[in-house]
Order: structure tokens, then sequence, then C-alpha cells
């Protein structure tokens, strides 16, 4: 509390030319960023990845080999082609590395863009208004309220019971300051009439005049750009960091048993160890080795996690979810409760006064008459207040601050009075702001129609009342209840005024006025607020979707339980086991609380920390738990919930708890991040699959290979290509796959669920099974058969020759055979990203087609990849120089697609399935 307030309205501000001059001579209110590591530095740093190592090894190898062969066996030059091919590979596994990189932190930086656009409060031109933060000026008049940042540096001009937490910059938790000389402190850090940028309004409120920006500010001085955190490991990081280091290590034991297998297998009665012939079985035993790890080691996994995430930040952006922790895009998918507030998520937020009844008063120091009271009335609005009215557009007024007092500052302003005037006229003598905790605000002014100090007092009408004299108003109070039932039946929020005249040598000490409770009870308001339009079917796709949502607000529970019904949420079924009040949920023991706490859908007259009880007991039964909140008071609630939510317009405090931000508030927005968070999970799922399963074809392929003859089926370059695909273009198709609406029809994933569920490995196994019998099969055919064209290709043989291991181990594969081996690999995997597209989607892989323009691209990226490798790869990929003839082409992609229209068919019977059950139910 405190006394004499210098009134901030009497100030012009800057007018427009002014700030246009100031920010020519001072500059705008941005921070440089510190200088980037370099983009070379951080290209370079790609080559540190331990798989890249393997592959540089490869690639020693290959030169060692090729200088061998052209020394020793006289070969052409063109053997040197293979390592060009595994340098490419190698070049372009780190350059698409390092733009995913490059790219993702773009994304990121959003968060930092969106901060300079948080909206402050100025004077200009003499009205008060508000301005994005990185418009503010050298000389601009700035108000701070609790809950708010300091926008820049400056000397306070008023204040009004403020502190401020200065941690970011002094590490000193509250700092009180005053713009009064006798209150300066000369042991305080920085001197007690400075508002730092950066630094965080903790109570009160005040004005200052801003006297360096940008840069030039104590905060720009030390600034390290904040990043998202986005190093942070999320927890599916780390289930695929387990996942990786298993499939590693289970490579790494393949590579091995592949390098003694073949030197077991080795016929040294023909070469002994020193000849020539085994250096090059030796050396091409160990490429195969390491392309064996090379193929399998899903280092992919990561990127595609970032990548995921990093697109859906951007996409959620769109649907007004700012993501300030990666970590929430997916747990938001797993969310089993969102606990949300009223005001502004649920209701518009657009607070007008529906009826004001101020009582005609009788008795002592409160018999005032006609015009007086009025006069009382309006002071009451205006000085026991700390919004504003943005009149810059007379024909719009545009209430600032807090809402409440905004609607009945437009109420005066309708009536026909002139807040700003009226509280000019008033010094404010003493103040007690508005609190969610009190649920009250108190102000001693001196009156100007009384010429007296007087206590205004406002808030919930019950405590208001009960600070009261009991017949002061000569209105029973059973009359008053009953009026305000019915507003809050009608969904209204409901506030109650008092107020004192103090004698001349009363002081001002508004806790002991109050504790007398001798205040006069002079009238009730009802606000409106309506619904949003979008809540109703926002909350019903919840309900879809397994989400309970739970409502938490500071008004009355007849007000909370009619916008409950008016958004679909509470009905008739519902009973008083499903609301409580703060007090009551504050009574109760934890047990108590455990047994009812799934039941509670409102909890009415709450306070912040009933929120954060809320969030704790649900989280012990189990539940994952998304919390909203625009309060500073929130804060715990949002740190205490798995995802917690602060909405656009909320104190910075709340918004740095958080892990998304609502910017439009709405509840619509908070259903949309569900969506997203599951969408997101599936598409990684998927990724998952599609990988393994190439994983473990290439795995067997080449496994199987290295034992049945001197020449790998798959080339190192080859298996490059297959990786490059797997990893990097196979990520970036699934990942921008368009979120799905129907995900919202499945109930919420287990939290701990491993991200690799039954139905996938059996989808990963069936089908990796069936692709290695397959190109098994055509490895033993090609092997014996000598084809020319795939025309000559034929099935009984194919058949017969499957188990037939009575070739010679020296029969060799001619390089056309191979590139048909190696078209086919990569074809059976291009169909299969297909079925990966559609896996648990209920759906054909073709549907959605439009909004899947990013997967189809990325497909046929793949699809001319291939060609062009082919026709044009050469001895660097070992395909036919000729190419593959068009009858060859067309016989491959028909042939494969029959892995597509497998997954067509199961998916269409399961479809059908799935209709008839739905039917039967019906
Ligand atoms: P929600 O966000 O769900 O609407 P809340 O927790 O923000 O709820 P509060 O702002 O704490 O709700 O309001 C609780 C009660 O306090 C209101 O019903 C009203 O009676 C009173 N109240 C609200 N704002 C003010 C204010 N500025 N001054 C005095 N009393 C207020």
């Amino acid at each position: 509390m405190q006394k004499g307030r210098k009134e901030i309205s009497k100030i012009v501000g800057l007018t427009s030319a002014q700030v246009e001059e100031s920010r020519r001579q001072h500059g705008a209110n941005v921070l440089t960023p510190p200088p980037r590591r370099s983009l070379l530095s951080q290209f370079i740093e790609k080559f540190s990845d331990p798989l890249i190592r393997i592959l540089l090894v490869a690639l020693l190898l290959s030169v060692a080999i090729s200088v061998y062969e052209i020394v020793q066996l006289d070969k052409a030059m063109t053997v040197f082609l293979e390592p060009a091919g595994i340098f490419v590979a190698i070049t372009l596994a780190t350059l698409v590395g390092f733009l995913f990189e490059v790219n993702a932190n773009k994304k990121f930086e959003v968060l930092n863009q969106v901060n300079d656009d948080v909206l402050v409060k100025v004077v200009r031109n003499g009205y008060v208004t508000r301005v994005a933060r990185k418009d503010i000026v050298v000389g601009d008049i700035v108000m701070l309220e609790a809950g708010e940042e300091v926008p820049a540096d400056g000397l306070l001009i008023d204040s009004v019971s403020l502190s401020i937490n200065e941690s970011t910059l002094t590490g000193e938790l509250i700092a009180h300051k005053s713009h009064r000389p006798s209150d300066q402190n000369s042991d305080a850090t920085y001197p007690t009439n400075q508002a730092l940028k950066g630094t965080m309004v903790a109570d009160g409120h005040g004005t200052m005049r801003v006297t360096a920006v940008g840069d030039a500010t104590e905060y720009g001085k030390v600034y390290v750009e904040a990043q998202i955190e986005n190093s942070t490991k999320t927890p599916i990081d780390k289930q695929f960091d387990k996942l990786g280091r298993f499939i590693s290590v289970v490579s790494y034991i393949m590579g091995t048993v592949v390098v003694i297998g073949r030197l077991v297998i080795f016929d040294y009665s023909e070469n002994s160890v020193l000849s020539i012939a085994f250096v090059e079985y030796f050396m091409k035993t160990i490429m195969l080795a390491v392309t064996l790890i090379v193929v399998s080691v899903p280092e992919g996994l990561p990127m595609s996690v970032t990548l995921s995430l990093a697109l859906s930040m951007r996409r959620m952006l769109k649907s007004n979810n700012l993501v300030r922790r990666m970590h929430a895009c997916e747990t938001m998918g797993a969310a089993t409760v969102i606990c949300t507030d009223k005001t502004g998520t649920l209701t518009q937020n657009r607070m007008k006064v529906y009826e004001a009844q101020f009582f005609k008063l009788v008795g002592g120091d409160t018999l005032t008459e006609g015009d007086q009271e009025s006069d009382l009335i309006t002071e009451a609005v205006a000085c026991n207040s700390t919004a504003f009215i943005d009149m810059s557009n007379p024909d719009s007024p545009i209430p600032i601050g807090n809402p409440t007092e905004g609607a009945m500052l437009l109420w005066l302003y309708d009536a026909g009075r002139d807040y700003l005037s009226v509280r000019q006229s008033c010094d404010v003598v003493a103040q007690l702001p508005f609190s969610t905790e009190r649920k009250y605000m108190a102000t001693v002014v001196r009156s100007s129609t009384l010429g007296k100090n007087v206590l205004y007092v406002k808030g919930a009408p019950e405590i208001v009342y009960a600070l009261s004299k009991g017949s002061s108003t000569g209105v029973p109070k059973e009359q008053i209840d009953c009026c305000l039932s019915q507003y809050q039946q009608m969904g209204m929020r409901t506030l109650g005024f008092a107020r004192r005249v103090l004698e001349e040598d009363e002081t001002a000490d508004i806790d002991a006025i109050l504790k007398a409770q001798s205040l006069t009870f002079t009238g009730i308001v009802a606000i409106s607020d309506p619904v949003r339009d979008d809540a109703p079917k926002a909350i019903e796709e919840c309900r879809r979707a397994g989400i309970k949502v739970k409502i938490v607000t500071g008004d009355t529970q007849l007000t909370a339980c009619e916008i409950g019904r008016q958004v679909g949420l509470w009905t008739d079924a519902d009973t008083e086991q499903n609301i409580i009040t703060g007090p009551e949920f504050a009574a109760l023991t934890d047990e108590q609380l455990s047994d009812i706490v799934l039941d509670l859908k409102i909890v009415a007259r709450a306070r912040p920390m009933d929120k954060k009880r809320l969030v704790e007991a649900l989280q012990k039964k189990n539940q994952v738990v998304a919390v909203t909140g625009d309060g500073t008071n929130d804060a715990p609630a949002l740190n205490m919930a798995q995802v917690g939510l602060s909405m656009g317009d909320g104190t910075a405090v709340a918004k740095e708890a958080s892990d998304i931000t609502i910017l439009d508030n709405s509840f619509a927005s908070i259903t949309k991040a569900v969506m997203w968070g599951r969408s997101l999970y599936k598409n990684i799922q998927r990724f998952i699959i599609f990988q393994l399963t190439v994983n473990v074809v290439a795995c067997f392929i080449v496994g199987i290979g290295a034992f049945m003859s001197y020449q790998s089926p798959l080339t190192v370059t080859q298996m490059l290509w297959v990786n490059l695909i797997m990893d990097t273009l196979a990520a970036m198709a699934l990942a921008s796959l368009p979120p799905s609406e129907e995900v919202m029809r499945e109930k919420p994933r287990r939290h701990k669920d491993f991200i690799i569920s039954s139905s996938m490995i059996w989808f990963i196994l069936v089908v990796g099974v069936v692709f290695t019998l397959v190109l098994f099969g055509l490895m033993q055919y090609l092997k014996q058969e000598n084809i020319g064209s795939l025309v000559d290709f034929s099935f009984s043989r194919y058949f017969t020759l499957f188990t037939d291991f009575s070739h010679e181990a020296s029969d060799e594969i001619k390089t056309y055979e191979q590139t048909i081996f190696f078209t086919i690999f990569v074809f059976l995997q291009f169909w299969n990203l297909f079925n990966a597209k559609a896996f648990e989607s209920g759906h054909s892989a073709f549907w959605n087609i439009k909004k899947s323009t990013g997967f189809f691209g990325t497909l046929l990226a793949i699809f001319v990849g291939q060609i062009l490798i082919v026709e044009f790869g050469g001895e660097m990929f070992n395909v036919d120089i000729s190419g593959l003839r068009v009858v060859d082409w067309v016989i491959i992609i028909a042939a494969t697609s029959v892995v597509l229209l497998i997954g067509e068919a199961m998916r269409a019977v399961s479809r059908y399935r799935r209709n008839c059950k739905e039917r039967d139910n019906n």
C-alpha cells in the first residue's frame, strides 16, 4: 500500500512525430542477436557424427582398393567412381542434415519475434494506448502492471506498491521500487526509481519514462539470446536414444559377425593369407561390414523427430499455438485432462455491464443527495481501478487492462461520464490492487465530491458484503442475494460495491478499516461475457477424444454452471458431485480429494493454489494434465502440469512458466494442439515402421549376401542411396503429413507407452521377412539364370531356385542384373512408404491427397532419383550404363506395386469390417 500518487493521465506522452524522431536518434527497442556460429562451422560440425566417420573410413578403404586395382591389376581410372560415389553420399548426408538444422533453427526463432510483438501500455498523443514492445522509443511513457515484463529501461514517474523481480539482471528476487526521492535505497544494485528491461513486475503498478531501448539497455549489454529449449531432450527423444543405441549395438555385432564369418569361410587351401586374393577379399569384407553398419544405424531417427517437431511448431503457430518447449507438441497429444479457465478461453472476454443496481442509501455518513450520490459512484468506478480506455478513436473506445474494470469504465463512458477527469480530480491515498486470492480491490482516495478521504471497495459480492455493516443498504440481504443469483444463473459475473467515508483524523490503513467490517454496501453490478462461438464444438471434440475438461474459475458456482451448460460441459445428469467451490476444495484432505477428483467438472470461486493442487491430484491418478493460466499466480500450476498453456494476453510470468502460449486465448486452439500432438506422434510412428522395415531387409540381404557370394548384392553406393531415402527423404515425407481430425476420435494414448507398439512390431517383422524372402529368391535366381531382360523372367524357375544352393560360389551377378536387384529393392521400399503413410489411419494411402503434397512431392523425388541413378549412375552406382529397358521399368514398377495393392486391399477389408461393426452397434 502506498500514498500520494501523481496522476499519469495528466501526461501527454510523445507525439507521433516525436516517436519517429526518437527512433531515428536512439534506435528501435530490439536486441541485436549475438553473432551465431558461422554456417561453415555448423557444416563442419556435422562431420563429427560417428556415422559420418565410419563413412569416411569406408571412403579411405575404397580409395585404397581403387589405387590397388589400378596399380596391381591395371584397371582403368573408372574404378575411382565408387569412392567418388561414397564421397557424394557423405556430402549429401552432411549437407541435408545441415540444411535441416539451419531450417529448424529458423523456425524456432519465431518465439523471439513474437516476444517483441507483445503489447505494452503507453501514453502517446495524450491517450493511453498499446503498442508492440519493439516500437517503444526513448521518451515514451510506459505503464507497468503486476505480471508484466519491463519493456525498456526507464525512470519511474509514478508508482503504487511497486516491486520488481530483477533476478534476470541482479539475481535479486524482489526489489522495491518507487518514484519518490524519500524512498530511495542507496544499497540497491540499481537505483530505486529505475525499472530495467527484461525484469518482471512482481506487485503493484507504476509508470516510467523510457531512458534507453534495445542494445543500450542494461539487459541489452549482458544479453545472450534466449533460445527456445530445443536442446533439451523430449520424452520421445529419450525413447529414440534408447532404440537407436539398441539397433546400433545389434548392427555392430552383425558387422563383426560378417567379418569373422567371411574370414572363416574363406578357402585358405587355394589362397594363402599373404596372397593378393586374400587381401582383396579382406578389404571387401571390411567394406561390407561398414555398409551393413551404415545402413542399419538409424541415424535419421533423431533428425526426423526434430524435423517433425520443428514443422509442427511452425504449423501450430498458424492455429494460434506458440510452442515454447518442444516436448509440449507431443505431450499435448497424450493429454487426458484439460483444466481450463473460463474468462477469455470459453468466453469471448468481451465484458459488458448488463445491469447495475446502486441502492438509495440511508443513515449515517452514507446519506448523500441525488447528484452527489452518483458522483460518488463515478468516483468508485473511476478511481478504484487500474484499467484505462484507449480513446484515440472516440467511436470505438477500447478498454485496456483488467477486463472487469474495463467494462465498468465503458459503462461510465456510455453514461456520458469522463472517468479520466474524475480520476485526475481525486488523489489516490492508498490502494490494495485486485487479486484472485482476495477477490476484491480497495482504494482510499481524496474525494473531490466530499473533500474527504473515502475508501472504495469492489469485488465478489459475498466478500464485499461480509466487510459491510449488515443493514447499511436498507435493502434486505435476501433481496440482494436473489438478484445476484438471477444474474449468475444467466452466466454473468457479479460485483459488489461498498465504501466508507473516513474521518478527517482517521489513518488510511485499508486492512484495519476492512477488519472493522464497517463499510456501506452500495450496490451490485452484473457483467455479461458471451460464450465463444467455437467453444461448444471444441468441448464436444474433447469429449469424443476421451479428454476430460474441467473448468477452474474465480466466478461463482451458478455463473460457472451456466457457462458450463452453454458450452455443453455441464449436463442435466451432473450433480453436486461434479462441482466444488474453492473453500470446500481447500478443506478436503488429500484422500478425500483423490476420491472425487476425477468426477469434478467445475471448481468455482477457485484460487490459483487450488489449481495447482487439482493438477497434482489428477497426476496422482495417472492423468496427463494440460492446464491453462493467465495470471502470475497461475505459474505454479503451469509448471506442475505436463503441459502448461498460457494465454496470449496473459502475464509475462505465466507465459514464461508455460510450455505453449495460446495466442488467441481460445479453447478451440487448445483442442487443435491436441490434434497436432496426436498426429505428430502418429507420423513419427509411421516413420519408424518404414525405417525399421528397410533396416531389417537391408541387414538380412547384406548379411546373407556376405556369406553366399564374394560380391554383395548391393554395392556401398547403392546402399548409401537407400540409406538417404529412408533417413532423410522418408522422414521429410512422413513429417510433412497434415494433421488428421480422425485422431480426435481415438482415446488418448497411455503416456508411458513405448513408441513402438505391438502392431508396429508385427508390421515390421511380417513385411521385413516377406521382402527379404522375395529379394533372397531374386538373388538366387539372378545368380544362376542369365537374363537379358525381365521379359525372360520365369516364375516357376524362381520358385525352384529358391532353395537351390548348388551354385558355385564364384557365380557372379552381372551388372545389369545387379541394377535390377537394386531397383526392385528401392521400389519395394517406395511402395511400402504408402503403407507406412496409411498405417492405422483407417484410410487408403491416397486419402487427403490434396493436403499431402509434401509427401507425394518427396515420393516423386525418390522416383526420379532412382531413374536418374540407374540411367546415369554408371560405375559410380555399379549400374548398367545402358540402363534398364522401358519394359524392365514397367515390369519392376508394376510388380513391386503389389506391395501397395495388398496394403490397400487389407485396409479396405478392415474398413469394411469397422463399418459393419459400427452399423451393428447402432
Ligand atoms: P476465470 O478466468 O475463470 O474467469 P478468474 O479466476 O480470472 O476466473 P477472477 O478474476 O479471480 O476470476 O474473479 C473472481 C471474482 O472476483 C469475480 O467473480 C468478481 O466478483 C471479482 N472480480 C473480478 N475482477 C475484479 C476486479 N477487477 N475488481 C474487483 N473484483 C473483481
